[in-house]
């Protein structure tokens, strides 16, 4: 694994402005393991007239020759899966089986997509006496977090380049060697110098930046909804489109004609996985009143097998604050049924599988988004009432509804305030939009949904 002193801008690794360097921990044993430019204003500047220099050429390049460069691109993440596995293994500390099926083999999925769809995809279409043209948005300024570190990168960078558009990505400062070792698969592709850049730095540095950049003409975040709020605010003072993918706190709604075992098994699965560091992850988990006994036995069972095998969260900062979250669960009267606050290894930045019975839907732990491995089981009484609390969250990332019947669990699912639902434990599709509704966020990624996102239409009457 190596790490570049650079940026990579204009087709090239080139030197940092500045001096400045970020430490790359692995949360694992808190050794540092890689250091990293701090880029400043200066560096995003630069990456932002590069884009902007190579954004008419590959804005004219035909769909068929984009949908070759994204193909080449997806061939080598798959030459180089070990490696990217193993790179976020290092920085953000998930189990390598995990990261190689999901951190490496997700991307892998999504850019293949984004190919296919760049070779298929309508860019043009006859509506009356009209044609529709599908048109590159421009200057795309990408910011991603550091909890699914390459896919968060390939889902903008991947339909962003299919649309014809360039991109400058500031990814996050935990995660910097797995967007290097991105640009290196970028270079490899034989994508055109300027088309993606790659700026390493802070986020209230670098990625202010690049979110007030007055010549990029989208702005595509996500991470938290305390800074998304910043970079909406920002790019409607400057008339500039914006996509933000921000938190959740997404219910998992097990009707009493489900399979219960079934359903707590995947449920708890879902939350403990990625350490609980998913935006989409089900940390709601609503059982009714007469099941709800032998649910949460279920839930410890299952919560307990995890011991050992769950890998830190990213940092020490999110370590104290899922901690707290743990605590202010039991200050307010919720049951501690497995895990707690203690720290489980001297060493690391770990964080027991927890799972709260008896909370209550106002309780802060059934409100706010923890990101850690911490599960709160929520007891309801009627659907009226689980519908209630399902969607009585300023959220609205995802969900999970089982029934015993598909078309019972479909009528559940269509009241949720919610971007996507899985039914009955339905698998992950990458080509299904994804995005949030109420506060979890504007706009939509993977798929045509996520390629529109970064296309602009123009009209032309005959
Ligand atoms: P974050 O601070 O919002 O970080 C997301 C990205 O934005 C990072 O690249 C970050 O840089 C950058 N950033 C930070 N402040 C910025 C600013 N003022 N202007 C422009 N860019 C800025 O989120 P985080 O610190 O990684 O995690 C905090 C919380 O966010 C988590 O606990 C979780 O609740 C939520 N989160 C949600 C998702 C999701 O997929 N919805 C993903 C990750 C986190 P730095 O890396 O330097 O901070
Ligand atoms: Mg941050």
């Amino acid at each position: 694994m190596k790490a570049h002193d650079g940026m990579y801008i204009d087709g090239a690794w080139r030197p940092a402005a500045g001096t400045d360097t970020i430490e790359v921990v692995n949360p694992v044993d808190e050794q540092v393991i890689g250091r990293v430019p701090a880029g400043t204003a200066e560096d995003v500047d630069a990456a932002v007239r590069a884009a902007r220099a190579a954004f008419p050429a590959w804005a004219a390049t035909p769909p068929a020759e984009r949908a070759a460069r994204l193909a080449a691109l997806r061939d080598i993440l798959v030459a180089r899966k070990d490696e990217i596995a193993e790179t976020v293994t290092a920085e953000l500390g998930s189990p390598l089986p995990f990261s190689q099926a999901v951190h490496a083999g997700v991307p892998i999925a999504v850019a293949g997509s984004y190919a296919e769809l760049a070779a298929t995809y309508a860019f043009e279409e006859k509506v009356g006496n009209s044609t529709v043209y599908q048109e590159p948005v421009g200057v795309v300024g990408a910011i991603t977090p550091w909890n699914y570190p390459l896919h968060q990168i390939v889902a903008k960078v991947a339909p962003a380049l299919a649309a014809g558009c360039t991109v400058v990505l500031k990814p996050a400062e935990d995660t910097p060697l797995t967007a290097q070792l991105f640009a290196e698969t970028v270079a490899e592709a034989g994508i055109p110098a300027g088309v993606f850049n790659l700026v390493t730095g802070l986020g209230p540095v670098a990625g202010q930046a690049l979110a007030e950049h007055p010549d990029v003409d989208l702005v595509s975040f996500t991470g938290s909804t305390a800074v998304g709020k910043r970079i909406g605010a920002t790019a409607g003072a400057a008339v500039k489109r914006v996509a933000l993918e921000l938190g959740g706190k997404s219910a998992n709604v097990i009707l009493p004609s489900a399979d219960l075992a079934k359903a707590v098994g995947v449920g708890v699965a879902n939350v403990m996985s990625n350490s609980g560091q998913t935006c989409s992850a089900w940390t709601r988990m609503l059982v009714h009143t007469a099941q709800y006994d032998e649910a949460v036995e279920l839930a410890a069972a299952a919560a307990e097998k995890y011991g050992d095998r769950i890998g830190p969260v990213v940092n020490a900062k999110q370590q104290a604050r899922v901690r707290s979250y743990i605590d202010k669960g039991v200050t307010e009267g919720a049951r501690l049924v497995v895990g707690g606050p203690e720290s489980p290894r001297e060493q690391g930045y770990f964080v027991s599988p927890t799972v709260f019975s008896d909370v209550t839907p106002e309780m802060t732990i059934a409100q706010e988004e923890i990101f850690g491995p911490v599960l709160s089981i929520i007891r309801y009484e009627d659907e009226a009432d689980a519908l209630r609390i399902a969607n009585g969250t300023v959220y609205g990332l995802a969900g999970a509804v089982w029934a015993g019947d598909e078309t019972e669990a479909v009528a559940f699912a269509r009241r949720l305030d919610t971007g996507q639902v899985d039914i009955n434990g339905g698998r992950f599709n990458p080509l299904a939009p994804f995005g949030g509704y109420k506060q979890s966020g504007v706009g939509r990624e993977l798929g045509a949904h996520g390629l529109s996102e970064y296309l602009q239409t123009k009209s032309l009457q005959f």
